[in-house]
C-alpha cells in the first residue's frame, strides 16, 4: 500500500501571480491593512463594509449595541430592503439584462433569467402573498427543491418583510411538521412533486401529510408551483403559484424593515443534536454575505459562480439566495443530484456552463473521487474545466486526499482552494482564504475573515498557545451572527454563550493554530475529541489518515467508545472504494488499515474496532452523524432524534457489522 507520490504532498500552495493584482484583497499587505483597519476601530471598520456593500433606505448610526449582550443589535437605526438590494438595486444599476440565474434542470434544461425578469417574478409573488394575507412578520415555510421559484418565494419573502423558514425538501412529512409547528407559519409554498435523479418525488402530499397532524393549525393557505403536473390531492386552502401571480401587477413596494427585522429562521442540520431554530438578521446579515460572497471568491462581474448546495441549507441561502445577487453576479442553480446520469454531472455543467467559481462540500467530492476511479469515463481530467478559476468546499473539514484530488483534477492545479469554516449560526463565513492573499495548506480553514475574531481557548476561556487544540470561540459579535434561536432565548445563551468563556461565542468545533502560520485546523466537533491512554486526538485526524489510503479507503468516520484499559477506544466505520468485505477477507483487510494508520500517524492512534460499511450515517445535507456512530459502537440502541438522518438503513447493516 504506497501513497500515490502524486497526491500525498501536502505542500503549502501560494496564490496565483497574477491575483496578487487583481484580486479584490490583493496580497498579504492588503489582508493585513484590513484586519488592522478592524482592530483599531471594530465598528467603524464594519460600518464602513456596511455603507459598500448594502444601500440603507434610512442611513444607520449606531453600528452595535452590546448593551444587552449577548442579544447583539448591528445598524439597529438603519432601515433596508433585503431583496431590493438584491433585485431593484442591480436593476437600476444597469444589470437589469444581466442573467442573474441559469436554471439547470434534473434532465438537463436550460432557463435563463435576468435580473429584470427575477425582480417581476418575485414582485409578483410579493403581491400574491399579501393577496393571501401574509404580512410583515409571519413566518412562511418554504418547502420546495432547487428552482428559480425557490429563490424568488425567498425573495418575495424579503420583499414584504415576512421571516422565511426554508425546510429542505428531502426531509419527511414528520419533520417538515415540526418545523412548520415551531415556526406558526401562516403559508407554506411548496411544489407538485420535485424531480431528483432522473425519479419524481412528492411535495405536495407530504405537505398534506404534515398539515394533517397536531400543530399546524396557523397555517391558512399553500401556495403550490407546478413542477411536473402529476396528480395531488387539493384542498380549499390549495393555491396554484402560477394562478395567484399571473393576475398580480410586476411592481412591489418593498417594506422598509429595521437592521433587526428577522429575514429567516433555519434549523441546523442535526449533526450533533436536534435541531435549532436560528434566527438570522436583515442587515448584518447581507452585510456580511455580500462581503464574504465578493471577497471569499473573488468575484469580478463577468464572473460565472455556481454554489451545489441546497437552498435547504445555510449555505444556499448566503451564497444562491441572498449573496450572488446582492453584488449582481451570474450564477448556475442545478435542481439535481452530482450523480445523475452519471458522476460526471458536475464536470460536464462547469463545461457547459463555463463556470468559473464551483462551490461544493467534501462529502459530494468524496463520493465523486469513488465514481472516478472506478469509472474513468466520468474523472474530471475527461472534461474541459479550463474556466473555472476558484474552488471552494464547505460543511465539513476536508482531508488532505481529496483537497489534492479536488485541486490537481478539478482545478487542474492552477485554482485556490477556498476551505471556509463557517456555520448556520454564523449566517456566512468566518474563516477562509482569501484567492490572492493566502498560502493555502491542504486540510486547513487558514486565517479569519478580516474582522473575526476567531481565537482558541481552553474550558475557561484562557488562550490556548498556537500548536495547541481546544475551544474554537468567536471573541467579539459579527454582525451575520445568529440573533436568537426562535422562541427559545435560554438556549441560546446556554448553547453559545456558556458563563465560563468570558462572553465568547462558543462554536462547538475543537480546533488548533498553526505554530509557525497560525492557520486553523478544524478538529471536529468537541464531543469527537477522543482521549486514548491520555493522548487527545481529534476523531479527524485517523479519518483522514485511512481515507489517505486512496487506493482501498473511499470514506471513513471514527468515534469513540469507553474501553477498560485505554479509557477509551478507536472505532473506525470504513466504506472502501470496491465491495465490502466480510470473514477473513475484512479481517486481513482491518489489519492492514491498522498498520496504515499505526505508520501515518503512530501506534497510538490505531483503531481497535474497525468496521465495513457500504455507506455511513449521514445528514440529508451530507454530514457524516458521529453521534449514531458512537451509540453504535458502543451496542445501544438508538433512541436519539433521528430525523434529520438521510439513511435510515445503514443502521440496521452498522449494527450488524461486527
Ligand atoms: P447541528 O448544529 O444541528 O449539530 P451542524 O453543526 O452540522 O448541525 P451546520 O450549521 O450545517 O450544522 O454545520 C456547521 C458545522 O459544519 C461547523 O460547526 C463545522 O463542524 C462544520 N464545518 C463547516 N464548514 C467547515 C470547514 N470548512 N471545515 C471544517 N468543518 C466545517
Ligand atoms: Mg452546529
Amino acid at each position: 500500500m504506497n501513497a500515490p507520490d502524486k497526491l500525498h504532498r501536502l505542500a503549502p500552495y501560494a496564490p496565483p501571480h497574477q491575483l496578487l493584482h487583481t484580486a479584490h484583497v490583493p496580497g498579504h499587505a492588503a489582508y493585513q491593512a484590513l484586519v488592522a483597519e478592524s482592530q483599531e476601530d471594530y465598528a467603524g471598520y464594519w460600518a464602513r463594509l456596511a455603507r459598500v456593500f448594502v444601500q440603507w433606505k434610512k442611513p444607520f448610526t449606531r453600528t452595535l449595541n452590546s448593551s444587552n449582550a449577548p442579544f447583539y443589535r448591528w445598524f439597529e437605526d438603519g432601515t433596508l430592503n433585503v431583496s431590493w438590494n438584491c433585485l431593484d438595486r442591480q436593476v437600476n444599476e444597469g444589470l437589469g439584462d444581466k442573467t442573474a440565474i441559469v436554471f439547470e434542470s434534473d434532465g438537463g434544461t436550460v432557463t435563463r433569467i435576468s435580473y429584470s425578469q427575477l425582480l417581476a417574478m418575485t414582485c409578483r409573488m410579493a403581491n400574491a402573498m399579501k393577496a393571501l394575507g401574509v404580512r410583515k412578520g409571519d413566518r412562511v415555510v418554504i418547502y420546495m427543491s432547487m428552482s428559480i421559484e425557490g429563490v424568488a418565494a425567498m425573495q418575495a419573502c424579503a420583499r414584504i418583510g415576512a421571516i422565511h423558514s426554508v425546510v429542505f425538501g428531502g426531509f419527511s412529512a414528520h419533520a417538515l411538521r415540526d418545523r412548520i409547528a415551531d415556526t406558526g407559519a401562516v403559508l407554506v409554498i411548496t411544489a407538485d412533486e420535485q424531480v431528483r435523479g432522473g425519479k419524481t418525488l412528492p411535495l405536495k402530499a407530504l405537505v398534506d401529510e404534515a398539515l394533517a397532524q397536531d400543530g399546524c393549525g396557523s397555517v391558512r393557505n399553500v401556495m403550490v408551483y407546478r413542477r411536473t403536473g402529476g396528480a395531488i390531492a387539493w384542498n380549499a386552502h390549495d393555491r396554484w403559484m402560477h394562478e395567484a401571480t399571473s393576475e398580480q401587477p410586476a411592481v412591489c413596494e418593498p417594506e422598509w424593515v429595521g437592521a433587526e427585522h428577522p429575514l429567516f429562521l433555519l434549523y441546523t442540520s442535526g449533526s450533533t443534536g436536534k435541531p435549532k431554530g436560528v434566527q438570522h438578521s436583515s442587515g448584518g446579515y447581507l452585510v456580511q454575505v455580500a462581503a464574504t460572497m465578493k471577497w471569499t471568491f473573488d468575484m469580478h462581474p463577468e464572473d460565472v459562480f455556481w454554489c451545489t448546495a441546497d437552498i435547504g441549507w445555510i449555505t444556499g441561502h448566503s451564497y444562491i439566495a441572498y449573496g450572488p445577487l446582492a453584488i449582481g453576479a451570474t450564477q448556475v442553480v442545478f435542481e439535481g443530484v452530482p450523480t445523475f446520469p452519471d458522476a460526471g454531472r458536475f464536470w460536464k455543467m462547469i463545461e457547459r456552463h463555463k463556470v468559473t467559481v464551483f462551490y461544493t462540500a467534501p462529502t459530494a467530492i468524496r463520493s465523486l473521487i469513488k465514481a472516478a476511479e472506478t469509472h474513468p469515463e466520468v474523472h474530471p481530467d475527461r472534461y474541459d474545466l479550463r474556466s473555472l478559476r476558484i474552488l471552494g468546499s464547505v460543511g465539513e473539514p476536508i482531508n488532505p486526499a481529496a483537497w489534492e484530488w479536488y485541486h490537481e483534477y478539478v482545478g487542474g492545479g492552477r485554482c485556490p482552494i477556498v476551505d471556509t469554516w463557517w456555520q448556520t449560526e454564523t449566517g456566512a463565513q468566518m474563516i477562509t482564504p482569501l484567492p490572492g492573499v493566502t498560502t493555502l495548506v491542504p486540510g486547513s480553514c487558514t486565517l479569519p475573515f478580516p474582522g473575526i475574531t476567531a481565537a482558541i481557548v481552553d474550558e475557561t476561556g484562557e488562550d490556548v498557545p498556537n500548536g495547541q487544540s481546544g475551544l474554537l470561540v468567536i471573541k467579539k459579535p459579527w454582525p451575520s451572527m445568529i440573533r436568537t434561536i426562535w422562541g427559545d432565548d435560554a438556549r441560546y445563551m446556554s448553547s453559545y454563550y456558556p458563563p465560563e468563556l468570558r462572553g465568547y461565542y462558543l462554536a462547538g468545533d475543537g480546533a488548533a493554530r498553526d505554530k509557525d502560520t497560525g492557520n486553523f485546523t478544524i478538529g471536529g466537533r468537541i464531543d469527537d475529541v477522543l482521549n486514548v491512554s491520555g493522548h487527545r486526538m481529534g476523531t479527524m485526524e485517523i479519518e483522514s489518515a485511512l481515507v489517505a489510503c486512496t487506493e482501498l479507503v473511499a470514506e471513513a468516520a471514527v468515534v469513540g467508545r469507553p474501553d477498560e484499559t485505554s479509557g477509551e477506544a478507536i472505532c473506525a466505520f470504513v466504506v472502501l472504494k470496491g465491495p465490502r468485505p466480510s470473514g477473513e477477507a475484512a479481517e486481513k483487510l482491518a489489519v492492514q488499515l491498522r498498520n496504515w494508520v499505526g505508520k501515518e500517524i503512530g501506534p497510538i492512534a490505531k483503531p481497535k474496532d474497525i468496521r465495513f460499511a457500504d455507506n455511513l450515517p449521514k445528514t440529508r445535507s451530507g454530514k457524516i452523524m458521529r453521534r449514531l456512530l458512537r451509540s453504535v459502537a458502543k451496542g445501544e440502541a438508538i433512541t436519539q432524534d433521528v430525523s434529520t438522518l438521510e439513511n435510515p438503513a445503514i443502521l440496521a447493516q452498522l449494527s450488524e457489522a461486527h
